[in-house]
């Protein structure tokens, strides 16, 4: 732990590490959902989803790397096991059971939208508490926010063309 790093933070830090945990937990369900989903995917247009829920999972992947070296820098311990991120998610995580693209598209939006929920009030909570971790947040926020987009620009196309069938 930094300790002049950890003295600069303008809140509680215990309070502020378990928020960073459930983040945490819903970066690895987010990370295996778009990756599962890219390997069973069926349906129109499979090749571009596949593409991009793959992109996706290494993306959600590298926000839990981002929030376990703030963990980390805070003095805390990132959750060990599996078991605990269910425990600890906001998000929750939703098996894609009905592999039609349709259905892993709007799953996946409904993760992105969650996450956005989540890391905007990170964003309210850390603003002028502690910069750093605003920052770490932001990035993951902005990349949330295109996440949501290209997921529904994917249903779009996947709409448009169920339509001229
Ligand atoms: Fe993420
Ligand atoms: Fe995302
Ligand atoms: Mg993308």
């Amino acid at each position: 732990m930094g300790t002049k790093g950890t003295t600069i933070v303008g809140m509680d830090v215990k309070e502020l590490l378990g928020l960073l945990y459930k983040a945490f937990s819903d970066e690895w369900l987010a990370y295996y959902q778009y990756w599962i989903g890219s390997k069973v995917v069926r349906g129109p247009n499979k090749e571009a989803v596949i593409a991009e829920l793959t992109l996706h999972a290494t993306e959600e992947l590298n926000h839990s790397v981002l929030l376990t070296t703030r963990i980390i820098q805070l003095g805390g311990t990132p959750p060990l096991a599996p078991a605990e991120w269910m425990k600890l998610t906001n998000c929750g995580y939703e098996a894609p059971t009905d592999p039609f693209v349709k259905n892993v598209l709007e799953q996946n939006i409904k993760g992105e939208q969650c996450a956005i929920t989540v890391y905007n009030k990170l964003l309210g909570i850390t603003k002028d508490k502690d910069p750093v971790t605003y920052n770490i947040v932001l990035t993951i926020l902005q990349q949330e926010v295109e996440h949501e987009e290209d997921l529904q620009a994917l249903l779009e196309d996947f709409e448009l063309m169920m339509r001229r069938k």
